[in-house]
């Protein structure tokens, strides 16, 4: 399967990873929305959060949980903002289960 973010996790593709735990990986996205936008991602592949949160509920936890930690390391203490978009109509571009942690300024809402 030729996936960008399997790419990543197997570091045949480079990223600046600031988090990773046994089955999750963190790392800073590309072009940023935000003071932090951080993408985390399960290691193995799963499209959606839904497909992963169907498939293994406890991984998807962790997920979640990894991206809890992101946002403590990077300080985001006044808030920040979760992202999963989902399919042609949120625009999802990688087919592969991925958190935005966005953050370090205020976030508009609602989303353009
Ligand atoms: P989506 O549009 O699917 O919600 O988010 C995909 C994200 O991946 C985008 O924010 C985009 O900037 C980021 N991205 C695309 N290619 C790369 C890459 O090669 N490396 C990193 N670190 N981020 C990428
Ligand atoms: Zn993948």
């Amino acid at each position: 399967m030729d996936c960008l973010f399997c790419g990543i996790v197997a570091r045949e593709i480079p990223a600046t990873v600031v988090h990773e735990g046994p089955r999750t990986l963190a790392f800073r996205d590309l072009n940023p929305q935000a003071p932090t936008h951080v993408l985390v991602i399960p290691k193995d592949h799963h499209a959606t959060a839904a497909a992963l949160a169907d498939a293994d509920p406890a991984y998807a936890g962790e997920v979640l949980a990894a991206a809890a930690a992101v946002a403590r390391m990077e300080g985001l203490d006044s808030g920040y903002r979760l992202v999963a978009n989902t399919g042609d109509d949120a625009g999802q571009s990688v087919s592969h289960l991925h958190w935005h942690v966005l953050g370090g300024r205020v976030l508009d809402w609602p989303p353009g």
